[in-house]
């Protein structure tokens, strides 16, 4: 049996990408390991008068490059691996798109389905209290992920601020555009996807009018995701959220199913489809298949059944290193996580400048920044794949872990 542990995973990445380099073995022991982890209790006053303690971390992986950044989590499998894990992908996805950041990521074991507002709230501001001597706009600033959004970025900033006497926007990215967020942030990370995913089709000389895309998971990355890969020309025929999915061979209307999830929480019961559940969607007969949600969907077990052309990785480390393998072997293109979802840290990255700067950019001058950094970190990437007859997540690797590298080498080591 494979071992899914994220954080194992991340590492036999890290390893292959640091053979290829032939890396220096005192930078190989500096990056293989986070620089500091950081785990909080964090007491939270319920609805009901009771007092729930969850736990809270935060890990830096890497600040050669720049402050630490990324996502904060929040879901019942968090785990400090999993947040380890995440953390070093960020090092590595900030190299890849040249933007001065290191890695980082956060995550709080819960379950946000079943708490209140004011619950989430209370939890939220408690957590970022716990871990504010860590964070700051010069230091580490977080942004939104698996089931956290813009209200609980609002609530991180006004948490901070309150600490330290003013308003400090510049501490968190993917805040609501009234309180210094950035216009594109919100599609940034489907953006981004979707022009690497075209620069891909070119490449692979594939007509994308007409081919069919599914897509597992359908928030913040699926749904922005699937809604431009329509605009595109895509038929996206599937899409799965954590009840289940939908599927219609003859394409279904996304912009119809997002208003459907948006009144009834979920995909599921969508008219004019078939029912079709999160194992199967990986399997189906499609052009491009984007995994969306979580980790270690395709492993071992079931690549040899990916029937897609191109897997991109709107997700985070849902491609086991096994399958890998086996993708690569049956001629399945995939795109990244570092590479491929890199256009959410990108516009994260425009936020940030704005709020440093307190002067705000118009979307149009936003989405041509983006659209010129990940197509040049594509073609970047896609050089070296092919240069070295690679896949592309080493060929990601080599481009990320190399910038990375350097820059530890150029600073040295203190004392
Ligand atoms: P989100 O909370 O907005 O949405 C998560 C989606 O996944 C929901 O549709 C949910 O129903 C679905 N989901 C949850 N469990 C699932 C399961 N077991 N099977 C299938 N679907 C499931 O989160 P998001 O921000 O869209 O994040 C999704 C992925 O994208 C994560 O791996 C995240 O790390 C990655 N990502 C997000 C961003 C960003 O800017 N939000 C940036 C880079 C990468």
């Amino acid at each position: 049996m494979e071992d899914r542990n994220p954080f194992a995973i991340a590492k036999a990445q890290f390893e292959r990408f640091a053979d290829a380099l032939n890396l220096d073995p005192g930078i190989r022991n500096i990056l293989r390991e986070p620089k500091r982890c950081l785990i909080v209790s964090i007491p939270t006053k319920m609805d009901d008068g009771s007092i729930q303690v969850f736990e809270g971390f935060r890990v830096q992986h890497n600040v050669a490059r720049g402050p630490a950044k990324g996502g904060i989590r929040y879901h019942p499998g968090v785990t400090l691996d999993e947040v380890k894990a995440l953390a070093a992908w960020m090092t590595w996805k900030c190299a890849v798109v040249n933007i001065p950041y290191g890695g980082a990521k956060g995550g709080v074991i819960c379950n946000t389905k079943k708490m209140s507002r004011g619950e989430i709230e209370r939890m939220t501001r408690r957590f970022a209290s716990e871990i504010s001597f860590l964070i700051g706009p010069d230091r580490d600033i977080p942004a939104p992920d698996v089931y956290t959004d813009p209200q609980v970025m609002a609530w991180i900033m006004d948490t901070y601020s309150m600490g330290v006497g003013y308003s400090a926007p510049g501490v968190v990215t993917g805040k609501p555009i009234e309180i210094g967020g950035s216009e594109g942030r919100a599609e940034a990370t489907g953006r981004g996807a979707q022009i690497v995913v075209r620069e891909a089709a070119k490449a692979l000389k594939l007509p994308i009018l007409g081919s069919r895309a599914a897509v597992q998971g359908f928030g913040n990355a699926g749904s922005v995701v699937a809604k431009l890969l329509a605009k595109d020309g895509w038929k996206v025929i599937a899409v799965t959220d954590s009840k289940g999915g939908v599927h219609n061979p003859k394409g279904l209307a996304v912009d119809a199913l997002l208003e459907y999830k948006a009144r009834t929480g979920s995909v599921v019961g969508y008219p004019e489809a078939d029912p079709i559940d999160n194992a199967k969607i990986l399997e189906i007969d499609c052009e491009l298949l984007v995994p969306a949600a979580l980790e270690n969907q395709i492993s071992a077990e079931n690549a040899s059944r990916v029937r897609a052309r191109i897997v991109a990785e709107a997700a985070n480390g849902p491609t086991t290193p096994a399958a890998d393998e086996i993708l690569f072997k049956n001629g399945v293109f995939v795109l990244p996580d570092i590479l491929c979802n890199a256009g959410g840290v990108t516009v994260s990255y425009f936020e940030w400048v704005q709020d440093l700067q307190a002067f705000f950019w118009d979307e149009g001058i936003i989405n041509e920044h983006l659209e010129r950094i990940m197509v040049k970190a594509f073609r970047e990437v896609y050089a070296v794949a092919k240069e070295r007859n690679a896949d592309m997540r080493l060929a990601a690797g080599v481009v990320g872990l190399g910038r990375v590298a350097q820059a530890q080498s150029i600073r040295g080591l203190w004392p």
